[in-house]
């Protein structure tokens, strides 16, 4: 709430699988900056700079500490970033170094207990860590005289990361989602329903860098569109921090008819499913993603025992990534809270999961009985229409 002060606003980001990645470090450094900047122009962000093991996020003069703390909670979203931290970037001079000290402790009221932790990237700077850390945590006591250095268990850690050319101050730090930053991992497609299980699963898969295009089937012309909105929904939670770059619509719906009336019904879903994956592979292969994502979770749902699993991923080559398959559906539902799906996934839309259901479904399908079915129908054509078929929306990437 304090106004800025001599002092220039920053955010410290810290990353750390980053910092294991030998040679490829620059690259994935060079990577989260651009996609910090790419995605933060909604605050007020003026410029992003590597220094040694950390991005310096600029903001923008005389913009508040809420400014900066929900810039800093925004950042701490983003793949890649494990920690960020809102302060102040000053002099290396001490008296600079504790008039930042006592604005940023400031700004971390309510507080009784704190300590001091400085840390010198340069071993040119005249003054040791320890004598830093009790000298500027005098100055501190005598600027609040009601608080208390304690050393475990604080209520605030008063950071001094002295560089270079400058210092860092900063008392405000948030734990990031952690992971890599999009765009390091290659190419993905989602199957991506307006349900709980799957925005979670594309999620989890752009963290881990990878760029995620996602297909929805809807039931359309024999159900509503709701689903589609739905999904557009779900894909604007998403592209907020980068983990989404576009969404194919597909109209299952006369095909799914057409399964019903020709294939045994209890084989009916795993029918619709290897249709659904089929197209997915065609669609991920044009826009270059190397394997298929679903939020499939092992015995959760008839489709998802480990029979029906194994007919699904024999109708694709490609590799299928399941990264909910030992994730209890309350883990699942946790993780959606955190990410802002959860209230979308329970509006209620029909979509193609709920049509032309059997009454009791296959739940140990045989690869040869379901390829038999198969014959009833021309799938290759199928597929070639329903990819024509599919429209695509692009979402905000960082490039
Ligand atoms: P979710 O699993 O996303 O909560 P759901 O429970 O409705 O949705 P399931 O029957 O569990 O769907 O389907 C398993 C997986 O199959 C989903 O996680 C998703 O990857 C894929 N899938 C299901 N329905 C669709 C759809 N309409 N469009 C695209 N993919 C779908
Ligand atoms: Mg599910």
């Amino acid at each position: 709430m304090t106004a800025q002060g001599p002092y220039q606003r920053v955010i410290l980001v810290h990353y750390h699988e980053i910092g294991l990645k030998g040679h490829n470090r620059s690259k994935f450094e060079s990577r989260l900056l651009k996609n910090i900047l790419g995605l933060t122009s909604g605050y007020p962000v003026v410029t992003v700079h590597k220094i040694s093991g950390r991005l310096i996020v600029f903001l923008k003069e005389g913009c508040t500490s809420d400014d900066a703390h929900a810039c800093a909670s925004f950042i701490a979203r983003i793949p890649g970033v494990a920690r960020t931290s809102s302060g102040f970037k000053c002099p290396r001079e001490m008296q600079d170094i504790d008039q930042a000290a006592i604005a940023a402790l400031e700004e971390a009221s309510p507080f009784q207990t704190f300590k001091v932790a400085a840390r010198r990237a340069h071993t040119d700077f005249p003054i040791d860590s320890m004598t830093m850390n009790r000298d500027v945590g005098a100055v501190l006591c005598e600027a609040f005289p009601l608080a208390r250095v304690k050393m475990k268990e604080m209520d605030v850690e008063v950071r001094i990361e002295v560089v270079q050319n400058a210092a860092f101050v900063y008392a405000f730090s948030l734990s990031g989602v952690g992971g890599l930053p999009v765009g390091s991992s290659g190419k993905l497609m989602c199957l991506l329903s307006s349900g709980i299980d799957s925005p979670v699963a594309l999620w989890q898969m752009a963290r881990r860098g990878a760029i995620c295009h996602a297909v929805h089937f809807s039931g359309a012309p024999e159900t509503s569109d709701a689903s589609e909105f739905l999904v557009d929904d779900i894909a604007h939670v998403l592209e907020k921090t980068g983990c989404i770059a576009s969404v194919y619509t597909v109209a299952l719906g006369t095909y799914q008819r057409r399964i019903a009336l020709e294939c045994p019904p209890p084989l009916r879903v795993i029918l619709y499913r290897r249709l659904m994956f089929k197209v997915a592979e065609q669609l991920a292969r044009s826009c270059g993603a190397k394997a298929l994502i679903t939020g499939e979770s092992l015995g959760q749902v008839a489709s998802q025992t480990l029979d029906n699993l194994c007919c699904t991923d024999a109708a694709v080559a490609m590799p299928i990534f399941r990264p909910l398959i030992g994730t209890d559906k309350q883990e699942i539902i946790t993780r959606a809270h955190e990410l802002g799906t959860f209230a979308i996934s329970t509006e209620d839309a029909p979509d193609c999961c709920t049509l032309f259901m059997p009454r009791s479904p296959e739940t140990h399908a045989k690869i040869p009985q379901v390829e038999e079915a198969e014959q009833a129908f021309p799938e290759e054509e199928w597929v070639a229409e329903l990819v024509d078929a599919a429209t695509c929306k692009v979402y905000a990437q960082p490039r």
